[in-house]
């Protein structure tokens, strides 16, 4: 074995005169000779990765630096340690956890938004490397990727503390190859990434034009796949639309599960909020969550921003209560930068048509049949609420010329029947949370 050992040692130091430090360090470092006899010698690396790629680039250069060190012709045999990285000799690697103990599953609310991606992300979860490898969730900023990833690593984490869980983004990853090279300790590097249970790689897409981490990248994906380790990876856009990414790292993303975050929808943007200001301890009625949900719609982040502004203006007041006025002084700036959505009469009796399946145009006919009749004092009720000038002959005029009185009439009839009439009730307010949806 010494013996080993020792030839094996000078024939790295040929090796080493042969190719670059990079690949001596990432292909000839990590090999352990194993065995001799006369014929044949044995080595072992940690990943069929190494295999490969010994067998397609460094094989003539080994069997021709060992003949040189031993004046002798052996056959090499190259093996996979297949115990795993667990049960190795090499340091065991410990991974701090970077993860955000706040993005959890039950911290996440879901909705019609983030269904697909949220039930992918339970179930990879639950049995990593069993369902989608690798899972990767795509969507606009701040709709909730990062806190679906995290939570996947808290999950697993709950139920096996002693697994190893790496989150970082592809910036990160970037960066600390960089430096690993420069500082030569890209086995170190390699060994932190490929020997995790589940890895987390947040924003993918800044990957592009990186050529260094793409190629660093590819390999750590292979190792970890073929070790039955889950990936997860998340990125602003589809892999098909990464510019610059190549094309193995397009397959491989392409390969496991694709699911999308979109922006959430009026309901689940209120749902959202009650739950934000219920962890806040705040006290907000339901007038002022509509309001918030009615001017925010561009993202999550942005509603989260608006609960911590009214909290930070509801400390200065020293209150809980939080009134009309105050959640309007404290949203100020941000609404200013939203884009508002005009509710127009025309919107209002295309969606009030569309709700009764009537055909277009039907409200504003001279028809008055029966059908029509109630949803056309519907949509003249709703006009009354949404509309910035709600007059009766503008509302009259807006539903095909119709009079003053009628308008007035009308939505008198619908304000006092929604009083008794549940069912008719609903109707109103799920047409006006349907327009206000945008
Ligand atoms: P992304 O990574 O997609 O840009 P994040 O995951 O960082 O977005 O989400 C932005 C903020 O919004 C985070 O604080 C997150 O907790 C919160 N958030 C996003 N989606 C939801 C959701 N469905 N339920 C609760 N909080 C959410
Ligand atoms: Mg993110």
């Amino acid at each position: 074995m010494e013996e080993l050992k020792r030839i094996w040692k000078k024939v790295s130091e040929e090796l080493s005169k042969e190719i670059s430090a990079v690949s001596y360090d990432s292909w000839i470092k990590p090999i352990t000779p194993e065995e001799i006899d006369e014929t044949k010698i044995t080595l072992k690396v940690p990943f069929s990765v190494n295999k490969n790629m010994i067998m397609t680039k460094y094989f003539s250069l080994i069997e021709s630096c060992l003949e040189s060190v031993t004046s002798h012709k052996f056959d090499i045999e190259v093996v996979v340690d297949d115990a795993g990285s667990e049960h190795s000799e090499v340091d065991p690697i410990t991974v701090e956890n970077t993860l955000n103990p706040k993005y959890t599953f039950s911290s996440f609310v879901v909705g019609n938004n983030n269904n697909l991606a949220y039930v992918a992300s339970l179930a990879v979860a639950e049995r990593p490397a069993k369902t989608y490898n690798p899972l990767f969730l795509y969507g606009g900023s701040g709709l909730g990727k990062t806190h679906l990833m995290q939570a996947i690593g808290n999950y697993y984490l709950e139920n096996y503390p002693k697994k190893k869980v790496l989150y970082t983004t592809s910036e990160k990853f970037t960066y600390e190859l960089v430096t690993a090279i420069r500082e030569k300790t890209n086995q170190a590097f390699r060994n932190k990434y490929r020997r995790v249970d589940l890895l987390l790689i947040d924003d993918v897409q800044f990957f592009a034009n990186k050529e260094l981490a793409q190629e660093e990248f590819f390999h750590t994906f292979n190792a970890l796949f073929e070790k039955d380790k889950q990936i997860v990876l998340t990125c602003d856009r589809l892999p098909s639309e990464i510019p610059q990414l190549e094309e193995r790292l397009k397959t491989r993303f392409n390969s496991g599960l694709l699911a999308d975050v979109q922006p959430p929808d009026y309901e689940t943007r209120m749902a959202i909020l009650k739950s934000k200001i219920q962890s806040e301890y705040l006290s907000v009625n339901d007038e002022i969550v509509e309001f918030i949900a009615d001017s925010i719609k561009s993202n999550v982040r942005d509603l989260e921003g608006a609960v911590k502004r009214i909290l930070v203006y509801a400390g200065i007041k020293r209150t809980n209560e939080i009134s009309m006025e105050l959640a309007t002084a404290a949203l100020r700036d941000i609404l200013s930068t939203q884009p508002r959505r005009i509710v127009t009469a025309a919107l209002i009796i295309n969606e009030v048509e569309r709700y009764f399946r009537l055909s277009k145009g039907s409200l504003v006919s001279k028809k008055r049949s029966k059908e029509i009749a109630l949803p056309r004092q519907v949509g003249m009720y709703i006009c009354r609420e949404l509309l910035d000038d709600p007059s009766f002959p503008k509302i009259g005029e807006e539903f095909g010329g119709r009079d003053h009185t009628t308008a007035m009439h009308n939505v008198k009839k619908i304000a006092e029947d929604i009083e008794t009439d549940q069912e008719l009730a609903n109707m109103v307010r799920e047409i006006i949370s349907n327009i206000k949806k945008g």
